[in-house]
């Protein structure tokens, strides 16, 4: 099978199969031959023995070829059927790899790692679409499933924001959720020209390793993250303006803060995640 990264390979699959690219389903193929196998080397951090890979939206296959070089099993999880028949054409070389038809942010992703990669540690490596970023980056890091480290494609603006330190400017609420899970890290850069079709924004590859145990104990996670959603969700007002509109008491507020001491004019982008942690504490 000639490379995926050959344009007019691509243009042949795609035409013979009668497919084109969707734009609701952030389809945007690697077309660059130097990313996919970066990324598949990138993908097991100082892990040499027998693994499982879960991929998310594998498109035409051009990253799964290269991670089922690396790895014991890959599954890859695409929600378009009519991207089946080109999979099983690219695919047909590589026993270890298993396509499932699903929507990643539905799938019972515990069940399908039960089945396909039962007793191997999993990595998780994909050319994310755009518009499940968070949530879906979310549901892999609170799922407790067994994933060492999750690598993954996002446009660049995501990149700072996922891999940003507290209390800098480039943070949001999913930064502390990141950190609380993962420590974040940005690997390498993606120019916008390596795709097709070429999306409007470059693109950076980002290694999130999950912790085995959270950086700090925090009694009520689902309060700390209500709470850092609240304060983010209005980031240039003060805390007790932005905790106050989302509910919470003001005069409690007000005594939570002094307790954790922060000031009454801070705001979410000063705080680190022990302090967000204290701050939960205090309220519940
Ligand atoms: N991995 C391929 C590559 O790098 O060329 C394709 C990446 S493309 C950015 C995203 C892929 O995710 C597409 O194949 C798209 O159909 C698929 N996809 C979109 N939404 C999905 C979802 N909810 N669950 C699973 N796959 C999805």
């Amino acid at each position: 099978m000639p490379s995926l990264t050959d344009l007019s390979t691509v243009r042949d699959i795609l035409s013979r199969h009668g497919f084109s690219f969707s734009k609701a389903l952030g389809q945007n193929f690697l077309i660059n031959p130097s990313v996919c196998p970066r990324m598949a080397a990138a993908c097991h951090p100082e892990y040499e023995g027998e693994f499982a890979v879960l991929e998310i939206g594998p498109g035409i296959g051009v990253l799964t070829k290269e991670l089922a070089q690396v790895a014991t099993r890959v599954i890859a999880v695409e929600l378009d059927t009519r991207l089946l028949p080109i999979l099983e054409e690219t695919l047909a070389e590589y026993p270890n790899v298993t396509v499932i038809n699903g929507d990643a942010m539905k799938l019972d992703l515990a069940a399908v790692l039960q089945e396909h990669a039962a007793g191997l540690p999993v990595f998780v490596c994909a050319n994310l679409p755009y518009y499940i970023t968070s949530p879906l980056l979310m549901r892999l890091l609170e799922s407790r499933l067994p994933i060492q480290a999750v690598t993954v494609l996002v446009q660049k603006e995501a990149a700072v924001r996922l891999c940003a330190k507290p209390a800098t400017r480039d943070c949001g609420a999913v930064t502390f959720a990141v950190r609380y899970f993962a420590e974040p890290e940005i690997l390498f850069s993606v120019s916008k020209g390596s795709f097709i079709p070429a999306p409007k924004v470059d693109s950076s590859v980002i290694r999130l390793r999950l912790r085995e145990q959270p950086p700090c104990p925090i009694a009520d996670e689902a309060l700390f993250f209500r709470l850092v959603h609240a304060a983010f969700g209005q980031r240039r007002k003060t805390l007790l303006n932005s905790l106050t509109t989302a509910g919470y008491e003001k005069a409690q507020l007000a005594q939570a803060l002094q307790t954790v001491g922060l000031s009454p004019t801070a705001r979410a982008e000063e705080l680190s995640i022990e302090q967000f942690a204290a701050l939960a504490d205090a309220l519940s």
